[in-house]
């Protein structure tokens, strides 16, 4: 499986930079990943609604964390 992710999500250590290969002139900047993972999940709705792998990558960025705080 080599598809390539469309929507980048780029740490760094003031905030989370989202980048989306589609669409240059469009970034959006969130301060935490689950943010920034909403916010590139609204970007994919949007403008790529045929696509679902942001949305995707939410639930289980979401669904990992929910398990580790349950876990600790
Ligand atoms: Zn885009």
């Amino acid at each position: 499986m080599t598809r390539p992710r469309m929507i980048r999500l780029e740490k760094s250590p003031t905030g989370v930079r989202i980048e989306c290969a589609s669409c240059p002139h469009w970034h959006g900047y969130r301060q935490t990943m689950p943010a920034a993972h909403e916010s590139a999940g609204e970007h994919e709705r949007l403008v790529h609604p045929g696509d679902y792998r942001a949305r995707n990558a939410a639930k289980m960025y979401a669904a990992r964390h929910a398990a580790r705080a349950s876990n600790v």
